[in-house]
């Protein structure tokens, strides 16, 4: 008789998808047999007991922060078996499903539904920086920053459209625009928040990093900066210069206001970036965990009847 035959587990990865038209962060583990797994809860971490399996593949963690799966960890233990365990940034039901044919696809779907929640009936100006003549910043290959601001609004305004925030942007092409009627666009549609996207600059092409400037008329102004920049460091690993407080975004009245400026566009380095379109996906969604963690603390009054947060 042969010898039971062990599964592989070939691959790992996680992505945003949709399954029955709600928003799920997926993990999907490909490998040469169904698996034969066992799933337990510790708080906030998923551990997944794979028996009769062994990896054929890296083991490390994945740092995923997409606002709700923060990292995924693979691991394996003595006699041919092994965990792989899911840490969430909150409790989610998770749906379990499977492909046949090889690879094997089993794929975990936790509910997204918090986040929508969060999100829902948010009001939020988006602002990319210059426009038309005013071209902003220009990096040593010659990138605009009134470009790259418009591609990062863009991709924040996608990522809070699935989370069901409202979302407007103060320009949508290449136009020239006062100051005025970005921080006006904020009072006309009553929002909860303006982020403004612009890019550092320095004459010294080897300073880099990430900046950002708030609205110090709203209370809780410096904390969502800092909270941001947490986030944004997580995803984009760039080195904080400063966060302070900017006179021009008192214009705003007690509207919280952002000025983020996720790189310095002088930096050679960091102007390269720019030229990579996931970076704008990591740029999104670490403003998106930030404003996450900030919303959460903030919804005990947001039900108590204050809507402005
Ligand atoms: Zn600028």
């Amino acid at each position: 008789m042969k010898g039971q035959e062990l599964t592989r587990l070939t691959n790992i990865w996680s992505k945003v998808s949709r399954q029955d038209d709600r928003p799920v962060s997926r993990v999907v583990i490909e490998s040469t047999r169904p698996l034969a797994y066992q799933l337990r809860r510790i708080n906030q971490v998923v551990a997944l007991t794979i028996d009769q399996a062994v990896p054929n593949m890296y083991c490390d963690t994945l740092a995923v922060y997409d606002g709700l799966i923060n990292e995924i960890t693979v691991q394996p233990e003595e006699s041919n078996r092994v965990t792989v365990f899911i840490t969430l940034n909150h409790q989610a039901p998770c749906a379990v499903s499977s492909t046949e044919g090889l690879p094997v696809r089993t794929f975990f779907s936790f509910d997204r539904a918090y986040l929508s929640d969060l999100f829902a009936e948010r009001r939020i100006v988006i602002d990319p920086g210059h426009g038309g003549r005013d071209a902003g910043g220009r990096g040593p290959v010659d990138l605009l920053e009134k470009n790259v601001a418009l591609t990062m609004a863009r991709s924040l305004k996608n990522l809070l459209e699935q989370v069901n925030a409202q979302v407007w942007l103060t320009r949508e092409s290449d136009f020239f625009l006062p100051p005025q009627e970005r921080l006006g666009l904020a009072r006309e549609k009553r929002a909860h928040l303006l982020i403004s996207f612009h890019t550092n600059y320095s004459k010294d092409s080897r300073v880099g990093g990430l900046a950002i400037n708030y609205n110090p008329a709203h209370p809780a102004g410096r904390h969502l900066a800092q909270l941001i920049c947490t986030e944004l460091v997580r995803k984009i690993k760039r080195t904080v210069l400063e966060i302070k407080a900017d006179k021009e975004l008192t214009a705003l009245g007690t509207v919280p206001g952002l000025k983020i400026m996720p790189v310095t566009i002088s930096n050679w380095v960091e102007e390269g970036l720019l030229r990579n379109p996931t970076f704008y996906e990591k740029i999104a969604l670490g403003v998106m965990n930030g404003l996450s963690r900030y919303f959460a603390a903030t919804q005990v009054q947001r039900y108590s009847g204050d809507t402005r947060v």
